[in-house]
């Protein structure tokens, strides 16, 4: 079978499953600190995975993800002075999405779908894809592009089965229990449970201030402490976020 990975797709298997009018996902991650325990490259690893999940439905292909994120704010990702953390202008990201729509709108793809997995991205991508669809939005056969955090897909009863609650602070969740225990789930090898230490959560104001105050973040980077994280969590996670997202991207590019 082929893969449903455009990186290892060849240029004709690509083209073929375009013209199938296969939807496009693209993760679009970040390269940030995520405390004592976990790689800088998580907000990559959960996107590109929630994504696979979505194109083993079939109908989809999965697009090499982007790696650097807009700048890491002190209430959702700890800030930009941890060593480690390698952030974008608004405007590299900008046009990093914007060009690549641009190329995968040549190659005949008519439904294109972000998957953000970084907080600080978003209204950064949402620009991305306004520009993109402003630039072809006079295509006979339609595009539709799509930007979204994967967290917000978190349905009512995981949140309530895993948090107790349905209000769910995220910016405190920056490598904290969601992340930690989907990281557990899928690459167990680069979790360091033991290195964590049980700390109060993040006092950063719901403001921000220039310079910032990083004497509120927690000095190890984990903006609310995961020790409650586990594999298990982390597969129920996943499968939440895929069952979800596969629903809304039906709905979003059904042309019935
Ligand atoms: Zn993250
Ligand atoms: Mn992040």
């Amino acid at each position: 079978m082929t893969s449903f990975r455009m990186t290892e797709m060849t240029w004709l298997e690509y083209r073929d499953a375009i013209a199938r009018g296969a939807t496009l996902l693209v993760p679009v991650g970040a390269t940030e600190q995520h405390g004592p325990h976990l790689p800088l490259s998580v907000d990559v690893i959960l996107p590109t995975a929630v994504c696979e999940g979505v194109a083993e439905g079939g109908g989809y292909l999965v697009a090499p993800p982007l790696a650097y994120g807009y700048k890491s704010m002190p209430r959702s990702g700890g800030g930009q002075h941890f060593p480690g953390t390698t952030s974008l202008d608004a405007a590299s990201l900008i046009a990093q999405v914007k060009d690549i729509s641009r190329e995968f709108v040549r190659h005949g793809v008519r439904n294109i779908a972000f998957i953000v997995g970084h907080t600080e991205n978003l209204w950064h991508v949402s620009e991305g894809c306004d520009l993109a669809y402003r630039e072809n939005a006079h295509l006979a056969d339609g595009l539709r592009i799509l930007n979204v955090g994967y967290w917000q897909f978190l349905p009512a009863e995981t949140a309530t089965a895993i948090f107790g609650t349905t209000q769910i602070d995220w910016d405190l969740e920056h490598a904290g229990i969601m992340e930690t225990s989907m990281m557990l789930h899928l690459r167990p090898d680069l979790v360091h449970m033991e290195r964590l230490v049980e700390h109060a959560p993040s006092r950063v104001p719901g403001y921000e201030l220039w310079p910032h105050d990083i004497e509120a973040v927690p000095s190890d980077g984990v903006l609310n402490t995961a020790t409650a994280a586990t594999a298990d969590k982390g597969k129920q996670f996943l499968d939440a976020y895929v069952s979800s997202l596969t629903q809304a991207l039906k709905q979003a590019f059904d042309r019935t």
